[in-house]
Parts: structure tokens; sequence; C-alpha cells
């Protein structure tokens, strides 16, 4: 193994990770880890939330200390492009014109945020919040004075308009759907949120198809403009599988893996969010957005290459933060039959948990923190629970997670 070289494409959250796992493993061959970004690999949640506030500076953003690179012999090339795979060469050619040679390849290429296709969109005050240098372009246009309309009701848009608000700006959120978080939760949480939003001056178009991005706002189906000086594109993103296409691996929406974070090739993985990955708890596939996601296919891929025992499986989670509300769910809530909601909504701090035939499958907690841990550990474990009791604040999670739910 002393001799194998890994070469992973991309340089984000998943890519740098796997970087520092495989070295705790005990990786000895080389490792080279190439980003397309001019920044070692740092954390994109905080470009939404504190980073945008200006409660966190930029070193607060790195994953490892830049030192760490050259300390752990990882050949770091930023600013540079992987452009192309030879699975039967096994070569990746770089921007730079080079070739590189690889055992085996890792793919970390993340996502690419969707753009609007309507006139205007590419207008210098419309942008998307992915990257660093997305997030410094939307720093400087905020602060009182300021107008921001988000397109788009989803996570980051609903946080990058808390952040807005701090910062002393207006914000609307021009939403298509008839409520926000639409596509990833239920109509509890999209009402709660929509108020909690509402109650700090963020303004909502519901149920509103932007035609037209205009200098002085966004233009509607109806006709009207709401007004605005910059406006953030907040639909969601796309898996980049771009070189993964190319070269002829398996893709669905994302590319295809298996629990090890292999692909449809036994030398090449792909980890983070350009995957396609099972998901065992639920009998299904899917593609995840999120850090933890991330963390644990690095750690599968890093643990296939190091020939090490598979990791145990995890209960996907995700967090969002908007203003002092600290959202936190785990699981997915596919195909559910029964909602439990315990706590108190108005108090601002409640779970709302999915059942199916009685089992928990995922739990929306929002500053419930025993909720939302004790909610994981159900989802893990799948033993059905009372719902009644599950209701009932004053049961302790731990009560039922000893099954005497
Ligand atoms: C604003 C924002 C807020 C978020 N908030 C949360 C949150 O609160 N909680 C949570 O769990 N998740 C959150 N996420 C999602 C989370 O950041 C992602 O799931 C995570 O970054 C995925 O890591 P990744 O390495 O797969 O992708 P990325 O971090 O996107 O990294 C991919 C990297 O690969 C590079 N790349 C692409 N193609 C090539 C190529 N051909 N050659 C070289 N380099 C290439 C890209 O430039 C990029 O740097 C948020 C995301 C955003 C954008």
């Amino acid at each position: 193994m002393s001799k194998e070289r890994v070469v992973i494409a991309g340089a984000g959250h998943a890519g740098g990770t796997v970087a520092a796992m495989l070295r705790q493993y005990g990786f000895e061959g080389s490792i080279v880890l190439i980003g397309e970004e001019p920044i070692a690999p740092y954390q994109r949640p905080p470009l939404s939330k504190a980073w945008l506030k200006g409660e966190a500076d930029a070193e607060s953003l790195m994953l490892r200390p830049e030192s760490w690179y050259a300390e752990g012999q990882v050949d770091l090339r930023l600013s540079t492009r992987v452009e192309a795979i030879d699975r039967a060469a096994r070569t990746v050619t770089l921007s730079d014109g080079s070739s590189l040679p690889y055992d085996n390849l890792v793919l970390a290429t993340g996502a690419r945020a969707r753009r609007l296709p309507v006139p205007g969109a590419d207008a210098d005050h419309v942008g998307v919040l992915r990257s660093a240098a997305d997030a410094e372009w939307l720093k400087h246009r905020l602060g009182p004075g300021r107008r921001l309309a988000v397109i788009g009701g989803g996570y980051v848009g609903l946080e990058a308009a808390a952040s807005a608000r701090a910062l002393g700006a207006e914000a609307v959120i021009v939403e298509r759907e008839a409520r926000v978080l639409a596509r990833v939760a239920g109509p509890v949480l999209s009402d709660y949120f929509q108020s909690r939003h509402e109650a700090r001056g963020v303004s909502f178009e519901l149920s509103a198809e932007v035609t037209a991005i205009e200098p002085n706002g966004v233009r509607l189906a109806d006709g009207r403009l709401i007004a605005a000086d910059t406006v953030l594109v907040g639909i969601g993103a796309y898996a980049d599988t771009e070189l993964a296409q190319a070269a002829g691996l398996e893709c669905a929406d994302g590319v295809v893996v298996d629990l090890d974070a292999r692909t449809s090739d036994p030398a090449i993985f792909a980890v983070g969010d350009m995957t396609h990955r099972p998901l065992p708890l639920y009998g299904r596939s899917a593609r995840l957005e999120s850090v933890p996601s991330a963390l644990e296919q690095a750690k599968q891929a890093a643990s296939a290459i190091c020939g090490r025992p598979r990791p145990a499986d995890e209960v996907p989670w995700f967090w969002s933060d908007q203003y002092e509300l600290k959202l936190q769910i785990a699981g997915l809530a596919w195909d559910c039959d029964t909602l439990v909601e315990r706590g108190d909504g108005a108090a601002d701090s409640f779970a709302l948990f999915h059942l199916k035939d009685g089992v928990v499958r995922a739990v929306e907690a929002v500053n419930a923190a025993p909720e939302f841990m004790g909610g994981r550990q159900l989802i893990g474990r799948q033993i059905a629970v009372d719902p009644t009791r599950l209701a009932d604040a004053s049961v302790p999670m731990k009560a039922l997670l000893a099954g005497q739910g």
C-alpha cells in the first residue's frame, strides 16, 4: 500500500476530509488533492450564517490550518481543475495540461448552484451562494438601507435572509411554491419558520413565478416588480457529475456509489454532494447535501482504500441556524403516516417526529437538543414508540429510548 497514489478531485469538505482520514488511518502512499478554488478546503455552512453576519473570520472557515497539508504530506494543488479521467490508463488530466497517474481516484466535485433561466439573471446585482467568493460578494451588498430579494425559500435562502436582517438590510423571499421549505420539510415547519421570519421583518411572496430580474428588482408573472438592489438566487444545487459522466461512470441524480463510496469503477470512489448514495435504513438511495453525509462517505472511502472494515451506518442528519433558532433534523421523512408534535412552538422549543408503522423515521427539532439526539437514536434503533408518550414532553426521551415508550 505504501507506494500507492490516491488522487482526490475536488478540495471541498468531502475531498479535504478524505485526505485527512487516509492519513489518520495510516495510509503511507502519496495523496494529491486538487481543487479549482483558490483556497484550501473550507466549510460552507457559515457562509450563509455566522460568516455572513460578520461573527466568524475567514480563518475559522478553514477545515484544517493550511500548514496541515504540508505536515500531512498532502500535495494540495489549488486553482487547478481535473479536466478528464482516462480509466483505462488510470490517469487524470489537469487544467495546467499535465497528467497524473492514480491507483485510486476519489471524486469530490460537490454541487453547483442552479441559475435562474430568466432575462437579467446574469446582471452584477444577481448572485448565488455556494462558494466563499459568492459569500464575499453578498456580504458587501448587505447593510442598512439595502434591500435583498432572495429567490427560493430553501434553507440557504432563509439563512441568508436572517443574516441580511441581522446586518440591517431589508429582505424579501420570493418562492414559487405555496410555502417555504416545500421540498425539504412538512407544512408545520414551513409555517413556523415563515412566521418567525415575518416577526423579524422579512416579507414573503409565495406562489410567485419570477419572469425577469431588472435593475430595480424582481419581476413576477403577475406583472408586479418586487423592489430590491441585490438578488440572491437560492433555488438549489445540482450534482457536479461532469467528469464522472464523461468517464462513463454510472450516474443517476449524482454518481452512483455503494456503502464503500465506490463507483461502478472499482478504482474510483465518489463522496459528498455529487453522489447518489445508499441509505440502508430507508431501503433506498438518494442524493444528500449535508456535511454529515460528506463526512460519513469520506470515512467509507478512506476505510475501503486502507483495507479497513466498513464503518457502521449513520443516521443522516442536518442543521440550520436562523436568528436564535437552531434547527436539527435527523432521518428522512419519507412515506411516513403519523406526525407527533412535542414541546411548545410558541416558546420556540419543540420537535416534530415523523413515524411510519409506529417507528420514528425522522425528527425535526427546533431548540430541542435532547429531542434531536434521542430521536436520532430512536431512528437508528428502529424501535416502536407510543405516539401519546412521545408527544408528552414530561416523559424523558431516555425513557422512550429505554423501551418504556
Ligand atoms: C451556503 C451553504 C450553507 C450550507 N449549510 C449547511 C448546513 O447548515 N448544514 C449542512 O449539513 N450542510 C450545509 N451545506 C451543505 C454542505 O456545505 C455541503 O453538503 C458540503 O459542502 C459538501 O461537500 P462536498 O465536498 O461534497 O462539496 P463542496 O464543498 O461543494 O466541494 C466541492 C469542491 O470541488 C471543486 N471542484 C468541482 N469540480 C472540480 C474539478 N473538476 N476539479 C477540481 N475541483 C473541482 C469545487 O470548486 C469545490 O471546491 C451548506 C451549503 C451551502 C452552500
